[in-house]
């Protein structure tokens, strides 16, 4: 069997062997073989004698730690919200499946928070990194300057909010109610 440049290969397929090439992305090495851990097309490159694999572009991306995404509060209870996770930042693709996240109290912000709907309310678009997966679950925060609310609508009459200056209101251009948030420094006022 020879692996050739750009063939097409499947996750757990072999690629090769370690005297022949230094595995490199998308590869893992096991016990002297080298496969494939994704879907995609062989990269080889003779002068390095490194062999990768590209992702098929649109193949699921999936979540890790660190990870920054994009979702919208969905569900508010006392200690903790849920957030339904629609992007990552880093491949500015929509996930293949919806996955759902959530943020305890004390991930909201720096700081003593008394009540969670002083940060977040249901419909906000967040940013959030993610800091724990287990199972199905994962954990957000939104404690950094750049993850927060960055687009949320007056609770009111349901007009975009703008940022007043002030560290964590918003302010509705229809209505004018002031509301409470933890605001991302990357919130879009539209
Ligand atoms: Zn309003």
């Amino acid at each position: 069997m020879k692996i050739e440049n750009g063939e097409f290969v499947m996750p757990g397929d072999k690629l090769g062997i370690i005297e022949q090439y230094l595995p490199g992305d998308g590869t893992y090495e096991n016990e002297g073989d080298i496969e494939s851990t994704v879907l995609g097309n062989v990269i080889i490159n003779p002068k390095m004698k490194t062999i990768s694999v590209k992702p098929k572009s649109g193949s699921p991306a999936t979540l890790e730690v660190g990870d920054r995404i994009y979702g919208q509060i969905t569900d508010i209870k006392p200690q903790r919200v849920n957030v339904k996770i629609d992007r990552l930042e880093k491949t500015k693709r929509d996930l293949a499946l919806p996955y759902m996240g959530s943020i305890h109290i004390s991930k909201v912000k720096n700081g003593y928070l008394d009540k969670i709907s002083d940060a977040v309310r249901i419909g906000d678009i967040i940013k959030a990194e993610v800091v724990k997966i287990t199972g199905d679950n994962v954990d957000l925060s939104t404690v950094e300057e750049d993850c927060g609310v960055v687009k949320a609508m007056c609770t009111r009459c349901r007009e975009y909010m703008t940022t007043t200056g002030k560290k964590s209101e918003l302010q509705c251009k229809r209505c004018n109610k002031k509301e409470k948030r933890k605001i991302s420094n990357e919130y879009v006022n539209i």
